[in-house]
């Protein structure tokens, strides 16, 4: 490459970002549980939208998607000035570290923090900072006893990718009481609609100025394949964030499908309670075969194995059948496989095929 084509030192130093490895044995159908996609297609109130916006596409959507954002703010009971909508959580994570990290500015998230926290503080040239978890959960502790006076940014997924483990709110509700005002607290709650429970929102903290909570459609509402993400933002906060979404990222078409998806909560509530069951029948499954699983409050599971070898010949035997996990030597848990949950017959599959390798049977 001529010198003129180089890219700039830091993005040509950086490592694509690593999307799953979906080989199986050759003619097989691929079974894939590695990306945490929703098992059940998007609600049919979003597919008939999704067709009908369809008529419209030779024009460009409204940026500001009106009607997706009056929908979340109804349904969340939050005011829809604070609401800012982008293609995916991603473009909001990536959005958010530009406006607001960058060589002095550091970025600090947890021990098994979402990869493309750190990813996109890369991108900015943004150090970053990691505080220890303990058991496989993010220690409110921990990260308050990492923070310097550089740090204007915190990553915080609850409930956490890869690891599947909540926080209560009233942590983060401490995290956020104990922490310096220039620090920028970012609550990832990619998974929270399956962790809802009785637990209080967090809208409150938003109210107070600095902090930003994220939500996904790819999860529960099973809308990955529409790249559309939403999240609250202090209106200081979202002004900036705003200038650097790509204006109308999210296509007329993912918009419709989203406001609609979330208009039909009894369909999400539904997804949410069969995953929940499906994931309880796995775990225990598994756990019978001396395998750890974390407490997950999502649609995925980590399975602890004893060695780095186990898990890289339960991957081998899995893969034999067609099923894929993913791997998760990039989080530095080399014995551990992350399992997203599937319809009854996959799970059961995969906890047959498991068994067996346990007990010897593949290898
Ligand atoms: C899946 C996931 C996201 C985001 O995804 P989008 O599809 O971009 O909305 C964000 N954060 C975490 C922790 C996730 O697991």
């Amino acid at each position: 490459m001529m010198p003129e084509q180089q890219a700039n030192p830091h993005i040509a130093s950086m490592a694509p970002y690593a999307v799953a490895d979906l080989s199986t044995r050759e003619g097989l159908p691929l079974i894939s549980l590695a990306q945490n996609e929703s098992f059940r297609p998007p609600s049919p109130r979003a597919i008939v939208a999704g067709q009908r916006a369809l008529e419209s596409g030779a024009l460009y959507p409204d940026p500001d998607y009106p009607e997706l954002r009056a929908a979340i703010a109804a349904q969340h009971n939050v005011d829809q000035d604070i609401i800012l909508c982008g293609a995916g959580s991603m473009e909001l994570i990536t959005c958010i570290t530009q406006a607001f990290a960058g060589p002095d500015r550091r970025v600090l998230s947890t021990q098994y923090g979402y990869a493309l926290f750190a990813n996109s503080a890369q991108k900015v040239m943004a150090p970053y900072d990691a505080a220890a978890e303990e058991n496989l959960t993010v220690s409110v502790d921990r990260l308050l006893e990492a923070v310097t006076g550089e740090t204007r940014l915190m990553f915080v997924a609850n409930p956490g990718n890869p690891t599947g483990t909540r926080l209560p709110n009233i942590e983060l509700v401490r995290l956020r009481e104990n922490l310096p005002d220039h620090v920028i607290l970012v609550i990832d709650e990619a998974y929270g609609e399956f962790a809802e429970f009785d637990d209080a929102p967090l809208t409150s903290l938003v109210e107070q100025g600095n902090t930003i909570i994220l939500r996904t459609f790819s999860k529960a509402y099973g809308l990955a394949a529409a790249r559309a993400g939403w999240g609250l933002f202090p209106p200081d906060l979202g002004r900036e964030v705003r200038k650097l979404i790509i204006p109308s990222s999210v296509s007329s078409v993912s918009a419709e499908m989203a406001r609609a998806a979330m208009e039909d909560q009894e369909y999400m509530r539904q997804t949410c309670d069969l995953t929940a069951q499906l994931l309880e029948g796995f775990q225990q499954r598994v756990s019978s075969n001396g395998l750890i699983c974390t407490n997950s409050r999502t649609n995925f599971v980590l399975i602890q194995f004893s060695s780095v070898e186990d898990a890289q010949s339960a991957d081998r035997a899995l893969r034999e059948v067609g099923i894929v996990m993913r791997g998760m030597g990039g989080y530095g848990l080399p014995h551990c496989l992350r399992a997203t949950i599937a319809d009854e017959p996959i799970m059961q599959l995969a906890a047959d095929t498991l068994e067996s390798w346990a007990k010897g049977e593949l290898t």
